[in-house]
């Protein structure tokens, strides 16, 4: 390697490591500045209480990835259930409604996905691969809304459909880094149903300010029954007060 490439590779992950940084920052600044107006949720909670609960808005993308030239989902019908899965339960469970981010709701990436993003890792390596070049790609194809991405506010997230997500010692089905990042990840084969719904939901903040996941079966974060649908009201009112979800 000559000392050109090795200055270009220190200044390439330089500027990946601040971009990462600055990205996981206003990610945070965004969660705190928009949830204090809603009071962290307080106002939907006791509102949720009474029955009132207004319809609010998610935008969603979601983006197939591409290894060489193929897309890494034949069945595009299996990725629409999840989404339709997703959309059934925001709606049903806090009267959110998720709608396309821009054109179609589901889309397959125009570039060929290096291996780094074809394979990640999740849990605190997931953390770590977002200062490298699987969270430069996901940054650099994460759908931007005019005002919406730059403000935080009803700022739209976008779900990669990877191959394969490890952590824990074993295959993850999805994987989210909560509030700090706009994107999240679901992996091949795309099961339970409910797998898009869960992650979004830990992007939305039900995440480590709330226990992470839930013990009750049929709850939506329960991991020990994949196919729990359900909300409590304390989690309907975090996620409605999430900066993602919005009123118009
Ligand atoms: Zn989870």
């Amino acid at each position: 390697m000559g000392i050109l490439s090795s200055v270009k590779g220190f200044f390439g992950r330089a500027g990946r490591f601040i971009s990462a940084g600055l990205s996981q920052l206003f990610g945070l600044g965004f969660e705190l500045t928009h949830r204090l107006p809603g009071l962290f949720g307080f106002f939907d909670y006791i509102f949720g209480w009474i029955g009132i609960r207004p319809k609010q808005k998610l935008y969603l993308r979601v983006v197939v990835l591409v290894e060489g030239s193929s897309p890494i989902v034949a069945d595009l019908d299996a990725v629409y259930s999840i989404i339709n899965e997703a959309k059934s339960i925001f709606l049903s469970q806090a009267n959110v409604e998720i709608v396309p981010a821009v054109g179609s709701i589901l889309s397959i990436s125009p570039y060929p996905a290096p291996s780094a993003v074809l394979e990640v890792e999740c849990g605190t390596d997931f953390w770590e691969d977002d200062f490298g070049e699987a969270g430069e790609f996901f940054r650099l194809h994460t759908v931007d809304m005019p005002l919406r991405s730059e403000t935080g506010y009803g700022s739209p997230i976008t779900a990669f459909i990877v191959k394969r997500i490890r952590g824990d010692g074993g295959l993850r089905r999805g994987c989210s880094m909560t509030f700090f990042e706009d994107y999240l990840l679901v992996s091949l084969p795309i099961s339970p149903s409910r797998v898009l719904a869960h992650e979004l939901a830990h992007t939305c903040g039900l995440s480590p300010i709330d226990s992470l996941h839930s013990s009750a079966n049929n709850n939506l974060m329960n991991i020990d029954d994949l196919d729990g649908d359900k909300l409590t009201n304390y989690q309907a009112a975090r996620l409605r007060n999430s900066p993602h979800v919005t009123y118009y």
